[in-house]
């Protein structure tokens, strides 16, 4: 029986020849794990995803052909040993309940590979390779290297496959004239246009016989320029049907797109409203996509008819047993995603294995264990911020008694301040998390205390999570009434006047500028704010969906110049695959972004600067306040007095190393520190 709370999630769904037991599929990812090679790792993190109920698992991409892999190295099912690994994946989710679909990713002009093809030889703007543009032989070879890779999915013991044809892929890129100038009967017309899609998927089909599920991707909108119009979709996807697909899935927005669609300040279920377009214009199941988190929006999603099932990623790296949470009536303790792509996507982009900020195990399963601890200790932690909660929780879960200790009045430490930043609103659910945790777990917790040294001492272990302070950047005039630190702004509401220059643009100066550019309701929570600030519009209107008058954001609240001393760009060393969105954001707001400064001094009229090491260039920026964002430093005072009583604790987190500090790192380090408990 479903769980009442969640009636529609939870249900199960007939595909005819068979039933997927709820509305949950895990959405594909590259996790780089199938190019290590190690398939018990590989399969032990398919399984536990399968044992914590999602119905259908689909794989990340796998490459049908050298040529088409996202890199030449991109692993595939070639050989007869590939079946023999892959089934030892399919073994494994079958017998913990679940169903598995590889997903066919032909990645066209995006290849990271000279070799790379295309229907027309025009480069993307995201890749340095010009595609190779196929010849009619060469698009035949290219089917029949789908029709291959389905058929070996099968030997290997898939239940299905995901044919990928949105995100601007290599079957995205025949469906619109953008990318294909074809004038053959692989262009043209847009039935010339979709038929490599319908071709792909017939005979696929007919390959795979029928009890097989085929899963097909479509761009239901894609947030480039001459993209397909609504209409167009509505026809590829009765085309699909007709070709034999067993399910349509939603795919938004091409990788090129200057639109962001899965970064954390995209409003929750953004497009859900693009697929429910396309509900009773076929009748095969339509799943939707993107920034679906919770059960709770997740049954919202399916209760007002916007699609038949749901696809959500990273929440399964986020937390395997997303599903079995929400059926037993436990969803606050499922570990959210927070949309940060730190550890995923960065990751990917980064040549790394993925894992998950909030779940450092997602992954690294095999390696990283957190099974019953052999005794129970006792265990003091003084920091509620990332590092302590993460090890208090690890630590718990482990079977010890962990005591939690804060001078502040609320757990969280600096993560309080990320969630009132406009478009990072997901961190108050991670604190959430973290109440709900200590709360199931029985951690026993101080707030308000100033821990000493004789309340840790009978502990069997101490750990030190007591975070950072800010830097003292030393500027002449820093004492004046016009300067305020970041914590006072972002914790201590200090007022702020309408001209601002911001010292340090890390993670914390353009947080601020956001919080500072931005009055009222922020656009993550508001969608039709935040279409309307990044251009979204209908794709019944504009071929592609960008709205034709373009972003139009609101004016800034404030005007706000934003300084660093480095002379390189500012924001680089921001997350991989979502700086350039807070770059962006901050630009539409027009604020300025100043580097290779030396700050002179504040005085009442603003800040003085001068440019390069001779000084050049005196300037005076004219503002009403200055805002601190100049780093951090480690706060380790606790830490060396105890060292200095005989005593060794832990010391995690920011604590121990301050520099490029991010909730990623405190929390790797306090679950890898719990598991050695
Ligand atoms: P940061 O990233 O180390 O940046 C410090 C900034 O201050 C830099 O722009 C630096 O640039 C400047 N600076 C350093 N020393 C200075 C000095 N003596 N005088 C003047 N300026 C100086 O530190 P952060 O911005 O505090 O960010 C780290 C924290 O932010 C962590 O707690 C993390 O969790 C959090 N965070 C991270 C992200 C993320 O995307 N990863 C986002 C938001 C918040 P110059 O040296 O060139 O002047
Ligand atoms: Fe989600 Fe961030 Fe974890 Fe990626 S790293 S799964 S975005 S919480």
């Amino acid at each position: 029986m479903p769980h009442s709370q969640f009636p529609h999630l939870l249900a199960p769904l007939d595909l005819g020849f068979t039933t997927l037991r709820n509305r949950v599929l895990m959405g594909s990812m590259h996790t780089g794990l199938e190019e290590l090679g190690d398939w018990d790792r590989i399969a032990t993190y398919y399984a536990d995803r399968a044992k914590g109920g999602a119905a259908l698992i689909v794989t990340g991409g796998m490459s049908p052909s050298p040529e088409g892999g996202v890199a030449a190295s991109a692993a595939g099912l070639f050989s007869d040993q590939d079946i023999a690994n892959h089934a030892i994946v399919t073994k494994r989710v079958h017998e913990n309940g679940g169903r598995i679909a590889m997903q066919i990713l032909h990645a066209g002009r995006y290849a990271y590979n000279p070799a790379c093809v295309a229907p027309s030889a025009i480069k993307s703007p995201i890749s340095p390779f010009v595609p190779k543009e196929l010849d009619d032989a060469g698009i035949e070879k290219q089917i029949g290297d789908f029709v291959t890779a389905a058929k070996n999915a099968k030997k290997a013991g898939y239940d299905g496959i995901e044919v990928m044809g949105s995100e601007g892929y290599f079957i995205n890129q025949f469906i619109v004239t953008h990318t294909n100038k074809r004038k053959d009967r692989w262009g043209g017309s847009y039935q010339n246009r979709i038929r490599l899609a319908v071709e792909v998927v017939r005979r696929c089909r007919e390959a795979v016989g029928t009890d097989f599920i085929i899963i097909y991707r479509l761009s239901m909108i894609d947030l480039i320029p001459n993209g397909s119009t609504f209409e167009e979709v509505v026809e590829l996807a009765q085309a699909i049907e007709k070709a034999g697909a067993t399910i349509i899935n939603t795919g938004i927005g091409w990788h090129e797109a200057r639109v962001p669609t899965i970064a954390t300040s995209v409003p929750r279920r953004a497009f859900s409203w693009v697929t429910k377009r396309l509900m009773g214009k076929v009748s095969i199941p339509i799943i939707t996509s993107n920034r679906i988190n919770t059960p709770d929006v997740a049954e919202s999603v399916l209760a007002e008819g916007c699609a038949d099932m749901v696809s959500m990623a990273r929440p399964f790296l986020a937390d395997a047993e997303f599903v079995k949470k929400a059926e037993t009536g436990r969803a606050n303790l499922i570990a959210p995603c927070i949309a940060c792509n730190q550890a995923c996507l960065d990751h990917t982009f980064g040549g790394k294995i993925s894992t998950c900020l909030v779940n450092p195990r997602a992954c690294y399963e095999t390696e990283l264990s957190l099974a019953p601890a052999r005794g129970t200790k006792t265990i003091a932690i003084v920091g509620t911020g990332p590092a302590g909660l993460a090890t208090a929780v690890a630590a718990a879960g482990l079977g010890h008694n962990v005591t939690l200790f804060d001078r502040a009045a609320e757990i969280g430490g600096q993560l309080n301040m990320a969630k009132v930043i406009p478009g990072k609103e997901e961190f108050r659910g991670l604190v959430e998390y973290y109440a709900a945790e200590i709360v199931d777990r029985g951690i026993e917790l101080h707030l308000s205390t100033d821990v000493d040294v004789e309340t840790l001492k009978p502990f069997d272990e101490i750990v030190i999570a007591t975070g950072v302070t800010p830097r003292d950047p030393q500027i002449p005039g820093q004492d004046g009434a016009n300067v305020l630190s970041y914590i006072d702004v972002l914790r201590n509401g200090a007022p702020v006047g309408k001209r601002v220059a911001i010292i340090g643009a890390g993670g914390i100066g353009f947080d601020v500028a956001e919080f500072l550019v931005q009055d009222g309701e922020s656009p993550t929570v508001d969608l039709e704010l935040w279409k309307r600030e990044w251009g979204v519009g209908d794709p019944r209107i504009t071929p592609g969906g960008l709205a034709a008058d373009g972003p139009r954001p609101d004016a800034p609240a404030r005007q706000v110049t934003l300084l660093q001393r480095k002379s390189t760009k500012l924001g680089k060393g921001l997350g991989k695959t979502t700086g350039w969105i807070h770059r962006a954001a901050l630009k539409m707001k027009n604020v300025k972004m100043v580097g290779g400064v030396n700050y002179e001094r504040i005085d009442d009229k603003g800040l003085h600067i001068s440019f390069g090491e001779a000084r050049e260039n005196p300037t005076l920026i004219e503002v009403d306040n200055v805002v601190l964002c100049a780093g951090q430093i480690s706060a380790r005072g606790l830490a060396d007095t105890l060292i200095a009583e005989g005593l060794t604790p832990h010391v995690i987190g920011g604590a121990d190393v301050a520099a490029e500090l991010d909730a990623k790192r405190a929390i790797n380090q306090g679950v890898r520190l719990a598991a050695t408990f």
